[in-house]
């Protein structure tokens, strides 16, 4: 049985950096991040690709079938027992979806939903920082867009917190320390569920 790991987080809360850098001190663990995806489907230029860019550039969540469909074959393709996604769910739509697939997929158990907590202020800074220090700028890392992002990110979290929290499932981990603390804490956490 796979264990499959999701991870929630504002934007700038590092929900990405914290699962790429856990992925890396184990073979037995594979990291998709939605936002990667995406971004790598924009860049190949398809028209897939140009429609998803035009609800990511603005910060909004791309169409529901797209998404099903890009982590169902996530989940389908990795190769190690256990899954890391990054960036899902972001509505209740997507949470019921996921439900839905995983009650009907014997060989995938969702082991908890990890809530990286950040302060809008952190997120703030980090977004404006990231976009100022990288070379490659991304179109949706700009004070107007993170209005919007963090409005998508915040609008469902209530019902998502508490469709979790009633399933056993959810743990929130303080998100405001050193990328190394804030990693250390979160690969204990799932080491302890796998
Ligand atoms: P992120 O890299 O997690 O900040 O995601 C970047 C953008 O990709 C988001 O602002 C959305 O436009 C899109 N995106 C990522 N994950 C999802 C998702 N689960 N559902 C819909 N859109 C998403």
């Amino acid at each position: 049985m796979k264990k499959l790991f999701l991870i929630i987080g504002a934007p700038g809360s590092g929900k990405t950096t914290d699962a790429q850098l856990i992925a890396a001190r184990h073979d037995d663990i594979t990291h998709y991040s939605t936002g990667d995806m995406f971004r790598a489907e924009i860049a190949s230029g398809s028209e897939r690709g140009k429609t998803i860019d035009s609800f990511v550039s603005k910060g909004n969540l791309v169409p529901i079938n797209i998404v099903i469909e890009t982590i169902v074959e996530a989940i389908k393709k990795a190769p190690t027992p256990v899954i890391i996604i990054d960036g899902y769910p972001r509505s209740v739509e997507q949470m019921v979806e996921l439900d839905k697939y995983l009650a009907n997929e014997k060989d995938v158990e969702l082991s908890s939903v990890i809530e990286v907590r950040v302060s809008e202020e952190t997120a703030k800074n980090r977004i404006l920082g990231r976009a100022a220090e990288s070379e490659v700028v991304r179109g949706d890392d700009n004070v107007e867009v993170f209005y919007n992002r963090m409005k998508v990110y915040t609008d469902p979290l209530a019902a998502i917190q508490e469709f979790y929290t009633a399933k056993n499932l959810l743990k929130v981990i303080d998100g405001e320390g050193t990328i190394e603390e804030i990693v250390n804490n979160m690969d204990a956490f799932v080491q302890s569920k796998i």
